[in-house]
């Protein structure tokens, strides 16, 4: 058991169910160390949401909700980080979760959509089609869901298939803590933040601008540049870090 009032208790308790989602055959023993290399980087973002990424998941919803086919792609991490966020973005965005993993097997794959399922979303995980240029096993998707998708949310994606996706036509929307990793530089709007802040701030956005209309919407992601996104991420780690140094 971890005390609730142990410093780290948040972080510790992210650890706790990743380690608790590999008992269960959802998580893979790779996808602890993705979180390491996701909680260094929130380490010296200083473990909060920043402006940029505040704006960054406003952008996403709001192309989300202007899309004609918006899929939610979830990996066994995202599973057992925010299984009801996730489901609840889902229902408000109208846009169906789909299992993608990168270490694939049928058995996997199922467990996730049954564990998903218990949160009520629309899970698909037909594995009927291919996205061509991929090698490894993300590139098996549904034909229902990311094959026919015009926009997709990768919360902690592979940026090989971001690359592929792009390469499809489609819309990518990333999630990553690593603002140097290949994702987050070739998204089309990539949030800098941890995925247990990013989707319950990006839940309060869709009920926010659900109602809107597709002009107030256009508006929101027009006037955005996510180059300009990645250059604040990397600024404010300097300045995070600069800060720290100088107050020693
Ligand atoms: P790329 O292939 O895009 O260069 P990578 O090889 O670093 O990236 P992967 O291991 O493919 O990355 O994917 C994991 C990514 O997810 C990492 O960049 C990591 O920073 C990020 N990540 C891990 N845990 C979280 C989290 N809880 N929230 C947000 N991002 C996370
Ligand atoms: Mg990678």
């Amino acid at each position: 058991m971890i005390p609730k009032d142990h410093p780290r208790y948040e972080s510790l308790m992210m650890r706790e169910k990743l380690v608790k989602g590999c008992r269960m055959g959802i998580t893979v023993l790779q996808g602890l160390i993705a979180h390491g290399r996701g909680e260094m980087f929130d380490y010296v973002l200083g473990e909060r949401s920043h402006d940029f990424a505040l704006r960054a998941e406003k952008v996403a919803v709001a192309l989300m909700l202007l899309s004609k086919r918006p899929v939610i792609s979830v990996n066994g991490n995202t599973a057992v980080l925010v299984p009801k966020e996730i489901s609840e973005l889902s229902r408000l965005l109208n846009a169906p979760l789909e299992v993608n993993v990168f270490h694939f097997s049928k058995e996997r794959v199922d467990k996730i959509r049954s564990y998903l399922k218990r949160f009520g979303a629309e899970v698909l995980a037909n594995c009927d089609a291919e996205l061509k240029g991929l090698s490894h096993a993300r590139r098996i998707v549904d034909r229902r869901g990311i094959y026919v998708a015009d926009t997709v949310l990768v919360p902690l994606e592979d940026g090989d298939r971001c690359e592929i996706l792009k390469r499809h036509g489609k819309r990518v929307i990333a999630i990553d803590l690593n603002p140097l990793s290949r994702t987050a530089m070739k998204a089309d709007v990539t949030i800098v933040d941890n995925i247990v802040r990013a989707v319950p701030n990006m839940v309060e956005f869709a009920k926010e601008l659900k109602d809107s209309s597709r002009e107030e919407l256009k508006e929101i992601v027009n006037s955005y540049d996510n180059r300009e996104t990645l250059r604040m991420a990397l600024k404010a780690i300097r300045v995070n870090l600069t800060k720290i140094a100088e107050s020693l």
